[in-house]
């Protein structure tokens, strides 16, 4: 497997149509680039937890997550190269035919254990692990270890004083360690991919240094709801491919990216903003669409 290499980071300027014509200058940070499928924010909010793990002297991670998750699979990989083994409880049944996030992940040497819908809610080890010797990570890497691996993140960018800071947010972790790590003059925008999912600012909001530090998150965008898609997102993801050659996920950054040039184009940014989008990485969950869906 391919090692995981941070200086593979990059600051990009996008110069696309509608930022230029709303004088916004915008870059993004190229978090997809530590590894051709390993999500690059997991892989921030996973390496303190894989610390503790170590310095514990722990032989097992065990871990939550669905049957695309970026979590399972970044946990699977970082297990592999830290030498730990790994077990994800998986959401729902068993399938007939293992989606590729799974597969791989096994192959990675991940042992899978699923719970269907119910038992999984409960976030339990199932009772024959229950005395077992582990490390556990919360599924999609939530708290405060997450938030402080993603503080981290912002040492990777080459640009600085943005007006505001643009991501995608799933559990807020990554969304909290922005916050918790920019200047109190930026900024921090992020855009759920959930529907209606109106606990998220209370969830960030614990992972708070300085709980009195504002954000915004916008919850307009989430095409259907977690892992939807539609026609016309699609459509955007090649277009801005086309323009950019950055590729991007359809579950995090496609709908990050959409919504940043739709706010754009409505004069959510005042000219002159300077503004940084975190591409977060999650390419793998791409496989699951059919082929020819997308150009790149
Ligand atoms: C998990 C993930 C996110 C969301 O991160 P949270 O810390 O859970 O909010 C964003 N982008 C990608 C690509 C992810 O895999």
């Amino acid at each position: 497997m391919e090692n995981i290499n941070l200086n593979n980071i990059t600051t990009e300027r996008l110069s696309v149509p509608p930022f230029h014509e709303k004088e916004l200058r915008v870059f993004i940070l190229r978090l997809d680039k530590v590894h051709p499928i390993i999500s690059g924010n997991k892989w921030f909010k996973l390496k303190y937890h894989l610390e503790e793990a170590l310095s514990l002297k722990k032989k097992t991670l065990v871990t939550f997550g669905g049957a695309w998750s970026n979590h399972i699979h970044a946990t699977a990989a970082a297990c592999k190269i830290n030498k730990l083994e790994a077990i994800g409880i998986i959401r729902g049944e068993k399938a007939g035919t293992l989606s590729t996030t799974l597969t791989q992940a096994k192959d990675l040497g991940m042992k899978l254990i699923f719970q269907d819908r119910e038992e999984y809610r409960k976030k339990r080890v199932p009772e024959d692990m229950s005395t077992g010797d582990y490390y556990l990570v919360n599924e999609g890497g939530y708290g405060e270890k997450g938030a402080s691996g993603a503080a981290t993140i912002l040492q990777y960018c080459q640009e600085q004083d943005f007006s505001h800071i643009c991501c995608a947010v799933g559990t807020g972790t990554m969304t909290a360690g922005l916050i918790n790590s920019s200047e109190t003059s930026t900024r921090i925008v992020g855009i759920s991919v959930m529907k209606n999912n109106m606990a998220l600012s209370a969830e960030v909001k614990k992972l708070l240094i300085d709980p009195a530090k504002e954000f915004d998150i916008i919850h307009d965008y989430h095409f259907g709801g977690y892992a939807k898609k539609t026609t016309e997102l699609i459509a955007f993801m090649n277009e801005f491919y086309t323009h950019t050659g950055i590729p991007t996920d359809f579950v995090y950054t496609g709908k990050l990216c959409f919504a940043i040039s739709d706010l754009a184009r409505k004069n959510y940014f005042p000219p002159g903003s300077k503004i940084l989008l975190i591409h977060s990485g999650g390419l793998q969950g791409n496989q699951s669409l059919g082929k020819g869906t997308l150009i790149f």
